[in-house]
């Protein structure tokens, strides 16, 4: 397994690959894996000659005040899980090799990145930019055939798929299910930062997530919003947003009815923000009249 740390480097391994017409997959990731990291690589790993894992905590898509100082960093481990993966090169570059003293440029996709963690009461559509940005430029450096994302960050990956279509890249995005503890706790990165008891209430986000789903099947959207509510502030947890959207577009759900339906939700458990969601299909979703 090779690691590169340059984008010149980079260009010479893409290229090569090029001349040979092998399938490229890529797996963007901020490090500190976890199974659900392992997922998306055993995916590429599957699909595509060679697999290329990004290693890089973007510091543009933090805000001030938000953890990108002690965001979790282990790289020897990384590597090791990239390498028992079968990850054939990893892409950890510097922050400024990627932003070097005169960067000026940003990527921002518009409507989609303004609500849920886009609104101003939440990370803000800044956050985006700076993933739309960084993943831009990781597509160009690496020119992957497929690239693979998580559905746990649902809007991250409808934000990539648009910038993905608008800006002609060829790559195409996959987007593979979420992959979560015993409980049903999204594996996240962030989940290291939590303390005992708050590991133990976190579960309430994913059962207020399956609470809505059934009320919903049963008693309709309101009634299946405000159960999953309710499951959350048993646990003594205010989410940030508990909203539904359709999937695509993420304009807000008014009833449900005959299209699937992404109910997301953001909270802060002692200070440790997570984020979650729940896709439910149409004929899940119907409101039973008898
Ligand atoms: P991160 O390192 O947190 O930026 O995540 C890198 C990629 O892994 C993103 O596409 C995430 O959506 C994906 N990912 C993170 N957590 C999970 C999970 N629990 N299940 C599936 N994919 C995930």
């Amino acid at each position: 397994m090779k690691v590169l740390r340059d984008p010149a480097d980079l260009s010479i391994a893409r290229d090569d690959a090029r001349r040979v017409g092998i399938t490229v997959g890529l797996v963007p990731t901020m490090g500190y894996l976890h199974e659900g990291h392992n997922s998306l690589l055993k995916a590429a790993r599957e699909q595509c000659d060679r697999v290329v894992m990004s290693l890089f905590v973007n510091p543009t898509q933090f805000r001030p005040g938000e953890d990108l100082g002690s965001y979790p960093r282990d790289e020897q481990r990384d590597l090791a899980i990239a390498r028992e993966a079968g990850v054939d090169l990893v892409y950890a570059p510097e922050p400024e090799k990627i932003y070097p003293a005169g960067f000026a440029t940003e990527v921002t996709v518009t409507g989609l990145t303004e609500v849920l963690c886009g609104s101003s009461d939440s990370r803000g559509p800044e956050h985006f930019s700076g993933v739309a940005t960084i993943v831009a430029k990781l597509f160009n450096a690496v020119d992957p055939d497929f690239a693979y994302f998580g559905q746990k960050d649902a809007q991250q990956a409808t934000v990539i798929k648009r910038m993905a279509e608008d800006l002609d890249f060829r790559t195409r995005v996959v987007v593979l299910p979420t992959v979560r503890d015993r409980d049903g706790l999204a594996m996240s990165s962030r989940n290291a930062y939590l303390s005992e008891g708050a590991r133990e209430r976190a579960a309430a986000i994913w059962k207020a997530l399956l609470e809505t789903e059934s009320v919903y099947e049963t008693a309709g959207l309101e009634a299946g919003l405000e159960a999953g509510r309710n499951e959350l502030e048993r646990a003594g947890i205010t989410p940030e947003y508990f909203e539904a959207r359709f999937p695509g577009t993420l304009d807000p759900v008014e009833a449900g009815g005959d299209e699937a339906i992404l109910v997301a939700v953001a909270a802060e458990i002692d200070g440790t923000r997570l984020i979650d969601n729940i896709l439910i299909e149409p004929e899940k979703g119907k409101v039973q009249t008898t």
